[in-house]
């Protein structure tokens, strides 16, 4: 029996870290990986510029009696007039301060008359600038190696004037879905059916981490058709996921079938609930992790065990994403001889601690939770959690994205 623990550690070694670089443009790049640190190029905003619409001033000779002659109107994206003495340039948000000014006066403190203009009142000497290079240093480390790329980043990366970009290579996942008694949506079921809700489950999830190249296959519980999707598979992909047929029954034949293959397959009871079996193969370097079949079995060894491999091998350097905690709310005793991943809601209250809301059916086969969560609370093995306790969470909206 492999504690959970060792379990992540163990899969999250099981492919090599992303290392081949190739160039992307910008608007390819969101959810990809940075290859290479990226440095600043220049300071940025590369001049002192005005944070309001207002006037640039030279504040050591301002008063509010005076109409000062307005010398320019400078608008962002023009270039400024350097500064005359007694005078004032009209300026707008983003406008580019004049040599000789040193302070911008909001328009609201200001009344504009024809040509000239009088304060109302003064600010402090440097109000109202946005300092050249108080954003970013040139030659500063932008963002290093290993980043995620998102919103926030490419942002960055734009303000750089940064159009092609090293980036890790696109993960290609394959998922393989087994067994008889599934039929795919769309299609008609028959009473002793049920539809295959993991393939597009998994699919989903790849996707959730940016992964855009997934390739789903089906196969009956036959011993030849899994050995065919799996050779099918490995033509094009990186990684592969197979979910269910990998107990013991008689119509567990993914084991067989790699073996079939020629590699040797770990099969691993991981002291976890829900989850185990889980297991682990290589073939010619592609790394196969077999799920449990059970819908919520599959999305919770996909989440805890499989998505730091899939960080790793995208090339991210923090494939392990945090934990957070919170109190649980439970109206009886929980904990067994397994650690227990339970689904809750994750809500925030106004002393700042989170509670942590246990869905009502947490059998392995209750699809309908799964929706509903935000989070898998974990309940050390052989522990009495009550009322209020507080236990680590493992929230979706980080281990289950990028
Ligand atoms: P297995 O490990 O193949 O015995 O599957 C365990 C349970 O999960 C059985 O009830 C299966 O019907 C169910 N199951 C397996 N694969 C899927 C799937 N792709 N979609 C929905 N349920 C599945
Ligand atoms: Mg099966």
């Amino acid at each position: 029996m492999l504690d959970f623990d060792t379990a992540q550690s163990l899969l999250l070694q099981a492919a090599p870290a992303a290392d081949t670089v190739e160039t992307v443009g910008l608007h390819q790049a969101p959810g990809r990986v940075l290859a290479q640190d990226i440095r600043a190029v220049f300071d940025s905003p590369p001049a002192d510029n005005s944070a309001m619409d207002g006037y640039a001033v030279r504040h050591a000779a301002l008063d509010t009696h005076t109409r000062y002659a307005i010398q320019q109107r400078c608008f962002a994206g023009e270039a400024p007039q350097a500064l005359q003495p007694g005078k004032v340039i009209r300026l707008y948000t983003g406008s580019v301060m004049p040599d000789g000014a040193d302070t911008v006066i909001m328009q609201e403190d200001a009344r504009e008359d024809g040509d000239v203009v009088q304060f109302t009142s003064l600010p402090a000497k440097g109000s109202h600038i946005r300092f050249r290079g108080e954003d970013v240093r040139g030659d500063s480390l932008l963002l290093p190696r290993g980043t995620h790329l998102g919103a926030g980043e490419i942002a960055l990366l734009a303000s750089q004037g940064l159009a092609r970009l090293p980036v890790f290579p696109a993960l290609r996942i394959g998922v393989l879905t087994t067994g008889d008694e599934l039929v795919a949506p769309g299609q008609p079921r028959e009473d002793h059916q049920i539809y295959n809700s993991n393939g597009p489950m998994l699919a989903a999830l790849a996707q959730d981490m940016g992964v855009s190249h997934v390739r789903i296959a089906h196969a009956a519980d036959k011993l030849g058709d899994i050995v065919d999707a799996f050779k099918a598979l490995l033509v094009d992909c990186d990684l592969i996921l197979s979910v269910g047929g990998v107990s013991v029954g008689d119509k567990d034949l993914v084991k067989p079938a790699i073996e079939s293959l020629g590699a040797t397959i770990d099969l691993w009871k991981v002291n976890m609930k829900p989850g185990r079996p889980v297991a682990l193969a290589r073939l010619d370097d592609t790394p196969i992790v077999c799920l449990p079949g059970n819908p919520v079995s599959a999305f919770v060894v996909f989440g805890l065990l499989v998505s730091p491999l899939i960080r790793r091998m995208q090339g991210s350097k923090t494939p392990l994403p945090p934990v957070a905690y919170g109190r649980l709310r439970t109206m009886r005793r929980v904990g067994g001889p397994r650690e227990d991943f339970i689904r809750v809601q994750i809500r925030n209250t106004p002393d700042g601690q989170a509670e942590l809301i246990p869905h009502a059916d947490q059998g392995s086969a209750i699809i309908n939770s799964l929706s509903w969560a935000d989070g898998l609370a974990r309940i050390p093995p052989d522990s009495q959690v009550i009322d209020g306790d507080t236990v680590a969470v493992y929230p979706f909206a980080h281990w289950l994205r990028a």
